[in-house]
């Protein structure tokens, strides 16, 4: 340390605080996205989205709400990520165009991430820092260091930030698997040395706080390919995340073993392997993989397939082979059919639909529910313990969780002894600040969810929703009139057209009446002189609201157009 970086610790320590910030990821599962603050120094901890609920109708995806890392743009010394699932990076094709710092993260982390930004921004130019675990790197007073982890992609890391008050160690999402398919085990060592040496806060992944015991290792699930595979004299086609590389790789080899030629089918999934072979993560033997076309061509006992859709999403290509619209390759009887995933909470019946139409087809399917075709990513109870007491933080923030999963994580840590005062359940926005007194609230910044949809970010609202719901249950009835800008006279129409609301052809007479409701409000407002248009509009969609919702139970937006001829 030289005499200027010393002065500045000194100064750091003399009214030393350090401000923990959650932008996303805590009361959910997903958009990850974390700010932590020190001095005028601040470093991003991922940056992530997350697939809209039911009720968000047309959004594709929603982001963490970042204005506090824009405001404050000067202060933002880098993003460091994790690892290269979508809930850690995807929000950066949308984030670093306003907010262009160094972004530090693994070789395939950074590999997934200029995949995206190459389709999503071409020519964009994004500062990318490959590091590697047990590398340090400075981003202004931080000293940040990489651990490695295990998870359900390869080349995961934890994050040490070294402040002047102490180390602040965020998991990343993580498990303890003794047998990773890639024999990178998890950094025990590392943890534990900092344990050792004190850690000042801890933020952990609360995924599987609910589950006791241990999470399995991804080895099981090739154990399970190996038996179907030994079993099955047709096809075997395996769907999962495109960036469970493990699992990839695993289900590559096992195919390799009973002499079956493997294709992928799928964008993601092309993509994924491509990237990952080209990096190092993948190993495919000489010959094993093929093209669809000619997978269709070879006996059916010596093909194998991966895809992606195990979410049941409506695009995806398994879901489009359940359907029958999938060209390249038809379901048949005789086929097995590995649903290698557990459905992310809502996605459940879409799941469960494309497994009924792929048994309609007459395959066989195994999914989580009734054959070990997968293991979690995530710590459960045990593993989540054992982080804790690895590491014997001072301050313990539960992150990456709905708010009850928060909840079973700040327990356990109550359990192993942390002290309740220095346990904090967070929401996102909310600042957590340590000092050497004490750990507190102190306010909050603004935080919360962008919806991106197409081209637009953040311009579909509260009010753009209300409508898309509206028409989406009831419908829409316009209505057409031509007015005289001198009289008021009807000069055309009343017209009405409808969509989603009764079918026009069908319900002649109700049209009718609407026409007729609207022509008596034109004569009441001609007779009163009242012709602004403003009142008139406002008053049929009333008459018409409370006439249609009397004759059909049913509210559909009114739209009145009047025109002035
Ligand atoms: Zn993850
Ligand atoms: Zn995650």
């Amino acid at each position: 340390m030289n005499a200027k970086e010393g002065r500045r610790w000194r100064n750091f320590l003399r009214n030393g605080k350090l401000q923990i910030i959650p932008l996303g990821g805590l009361g959910e599962i997903g958009k990850n996205c974390l700010a932590v603050r020190c001095g005028n120094d601040i470093v991003v901890i991922d940056c992530g989205l997350m697939f809209p609920e039911e009720e968000l109708l047309g959004i594709d995806v929603v982001i963490p709400d970042v204005s506090y890392l824009v405001e404050n743009r000067q202060m933002v010394r880098g993003i460091i990520l994790t690892h290269g699932h979508e809930d850690h990076i995807g929000a950066l094709p949308y984030v670093l165009p306003q907010l262009n710092v160094p972004v530090y993260g693994t070789r395939l982390t950074l590999g997934l991430l200029e995949g995206k930004l190459e389709e999503q921004l071409p020519g964009f130019k994004a500062d990318l820092r490959v590091v590697r675990p047990r590398d340090v790197v400075e981003c202004g007073c931080f000293k940040v260091e990489f651990i490695r982890v295990s998870h359900s992609i390869p080349d995961a890391v934890a994050v040490a930030l070294h402040t002047p008050l102490g180390v602040v160690l965020h998991t990343g999402d993580f498990k303890v698997d003794h047998t990773p398919v890639d024999g990178e085990l998890i950094d025990f060592h590392r943890l534990a040395q900092l344990g050792e040496k004190g850690v000042l806060v801890l933020l952990s992944d609360s995924t599987n706080a609910e589950h006791p015991g241990y999470t399995m290792s991804e080895r099981v699930v090739g154990e399970t390919f190996e038996e179907v595979f030994r079993r099955s004299r047709g096809r075997v086609i395996i769907a999962t995340f495109a960036t469970n590389i493990h699992r990839v790789q695993q289900a590559i080899l096992v195919a390799q073993r009973y002499g079956r030629k493997v294709a992928v089918a799928g964008r993601s999934m092309v993509n994924v392997v491509s990237i990952a072979h080209k990096l190092g993560y993948l190993n495919l033997p000489q010959g094993v993989m093929v093209e669809l076309e000619e997978a269709n061509r070879l006996p059916r006992h010596q093909v194998a397939i991966l895809t992606t859709g195990s979410q049941g999403e409506p695009m995806s290509a398994l879901t489009r082979m359940a359907t029958g619209e999938f060209k390249q390759l038809e379901i048949i009887p005789g086929d097995t059919i590995i649903i290698s995933a557990v459905p992310i909470p809502g996605n459940e019946k879409l799941v469960a639909r494309v497994v009924d139409q792929l048994f309609k087809r007459g395959a066989m399917v195994l999914y989580e529910a009734v054959s070990a075709v997968h293991v979690s990513g995530h710590p459960c109870q045990e593993e989540l313990k054992l982080m804790i007491n690895l590491t014997r933080p001072r301050y313990f923030i539960p992150v990456h969780g709905e708010y009850r999963m928060l909840i079973r994580h700040a327990e356990l840590a109550r359990e192993l002894g942390l002290r309740p005062e220095n346990i904090f359940v967070a929401e996102n926005g909310q600042i957590i600040e340590i000092t050497p007194k004490g750990g507190r609230f102190a306010g909050r910044v603004a935080a919360g969810r962008v919806l991106v949809d197409g081209l637009g970010v953040g311009d579909v609202g509260n009010i753009v929703l209300r409508d898309r719901k509206q028409l989406a249950q009831d419908g829409i009835l316009i209505v057409v009139v031509a007015l005289s800008q001198e009289t008021g006279q009807v000069v055309a129409g009343p017209d009405v057209i409808s969509r989603g609301f009764v079918y026009v052809r069908e319900a002649e007479a109700l049209m009718e009446e609407v026409k007729a409701q609207v022509r008596a409000i034109l004569d009441r407002c001609i007779e009163r002189k009242s012709l602004e248009w403003a009142t008139i509009k406002s008053e049929v969609r009333e008459t018409l609201s409370r006439f249609l919702y009397e004759r059909t139970r049913r509210r559909p937006m009114i739209l009145p157009i009047i025109m002035g001829v």
